[in-house]
């Protein structure tokens, strides 16, 4: 049997995205809204993944872990529909992938968001 103690990382915050899609929300590398559609038609939409958040608290700290490309929305009248998203342009929409990786466990981390970012 293993005895290995093995120090865990920052077990983080609860995180569960759906698929990545198009949503209002500048790339969480560089800051941009930057995507080939813009050439044609002017639109802020950024590719992007949303999570739900149960707490108001996490959705802060979520959105703490992430320099620009993260935003909490929340609506006092509708505590049950908070979300984070968190956006990418197409230059960095692998390290949005790679997030998407990082994170299947359900569990976001500033450590595995340098992950993405740097990785
Ligand atoms: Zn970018």
């Amino acid at each position: 049997m293993s005895v290995e103690t093995k120090v865990e990382e920052n077990v983080g915050e609860p995180f569960v995205c759906g698929e990545i899609h198009l949503e209002t929300v500048t790339c969480f590398i560089c800051g941009s809204y930057n995507r080939d559609d813009n050439r044609r038609r002017f639109s802020y939409k950024s590719h992007s993944i949303v999570a739900p958040v149960d707490l108001f608290l996490t959705g802060r700290v979520i959105t703490k872990m992430f320099n620009c490309g993260a935003r909490f929305e929340h609506n006092p009248q509708k505590p049950k529909q908070a979300r984070v998203l968190i956006g990418a342009c197409d230059r960095h929409i692998h390290k949005l992938e790679r997030l998407v990786e990082l994170t299947k466990d359900g569990k976001i981390s500033k450590d595995r968001v340098e992950s993405a970012r740097f990785g």
